[in-house]
């Protein structure tokens, strides 16, 4: 007889660390996945990929600490090099220090309520009919949970967030779990349509840099994209309240950041329209909060904003 024990199997190849999670619970056939998976951890109550760390991502590291060690488990089995150029400092050292202190600490992204793609689990369908050949299972890649990120970093297909014809997704993982197989939905059993991506190149460069950014970013400083970008604007610095020529000069940047903004990466990438983004309140896409005032944005505004200023190569060249 097979004891139940507490032993989660091993991260499959850039597996997130909930993935693990959700793949333990399938092995042991239950249906109650909230009561099942308290066994293992008090915290799995929210499982969104939304956010880049909370105490169940530590209860599930220990168990592996001993044979992957702290920096595969960061790096390729969550979403933390990605996020962590744009965390305060003290969560990115947490981070990357793996020290007690994560067994407490719940690292939620800015503004992250604004990223249309942040919460649901994503899957390709390619990827998960050969995990499902060489594994025996389906699971969610880290690499497909990127909310800049449209298609498969392997096969090029548009990533699904929920079933065309029922509309399920997974943001809990209580009703389902695991990505469809064979594409066959698992709440419907309709089998979705493989979609190869063909997106424009602001897109695929957003993809690009996003991958980058999950490969090395751990590697990367804020504070070296900041640099660049007041380089390319002009001014080292701002006072903290601008008058006449260089109040209109800031006004300008930003005129002509939000008329180069496509419509189309506005309604791919955020939830909000153009006004709700770019009113006083939201500054999720101002140019002088993010690059002059401290101001933490997500990923995507300073990866566009990036793009806009012509420092497209810059997170692929910039390790420091
Ligand atoms: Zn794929
Ligand atoms: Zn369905």
């Amino acid at each position: 007889m097979i004891m139940c024990n507490r032993y989660l199997p091993a991260p499959l190849p850039h597996e997130h660390l909930i993935s693990v999670l959700a793949r333990w619970f399938d092995y042991k056939g239950s249906r109650d996945f909230l009561n099942t998976t308290r066994n293992l951890s008090d915290n799995v109550t929210t499982l969104s990929p939304a956010t880049v760390w909370r105490p169940v991502y530590w209860d599930l590291s220990q168990q592996f600490i001993d044979t992957l060690g702290w920096k595969k488990i960061i790096r390729e089995h969550t979403l933390a090099p990605y996020y962590s150029p744009f965390l305060k400092p003290q969560y990115k050292s947490m981070l990357l220090s793996g020290g007690e202190p994560l067994s407490q600490t719940r690292i939620q992204p800015v503004q992250q309520n604004l990223i249309r793609l942040a919460k649901p689990w994503r899957w390709c369908s390619c990827c998960a009919s050969e995990d499902y050949e060489l594994f025996g299972t389906t699971y969610w890649h880290s690499f497909h949970q990127l909310p800049s990120v449209l298609t498969c970093y392997k096969h090029n297909t548009v990533l699904r967030s929920h079933c065309p014809y029922c509309l399920f997704e997974y943001q809990h993982l209580r009703r389902h779990w695991l990505p469809p197989i064979d594409g066959h939905c698992r709440e419907c059993g309709e089998q979705e349509e493989v979609v190869s991506g063909d997106f424009p190149q602001l897109f695929q460069w957003l993809e690009s840099t996003s991958f980058e950014l999950l490969r090395r970013g751990l590697e990367i400083s804020n504070e070296s994209l900041i640099g660049a970008m007041r380089q390319k604007l002009g001014p080292e610095e701002l006072p903290n309240r601008l008058f006449g020529s260089q109040r209109k000069e800031v006004a300008q940047w930003q005129c002509e950041f939000e008329e180069w903004l496509p419509d189309s990466v506005i309604e791919t990438f955020y939830t909000k329209g153009r006004e709700g983004l770019f009113n006083n309140i939201g500054q999720v896409l101002r140019l002088s909060s993010i690059i002059y005032r401290d101001r933490m944005a997500p990923p995507l505004s300073v990866l566009l904003m990036l793009k806009y200023l012509g420092l497209d190569s810059l997170v692929t060249d910039s390790l420091d």
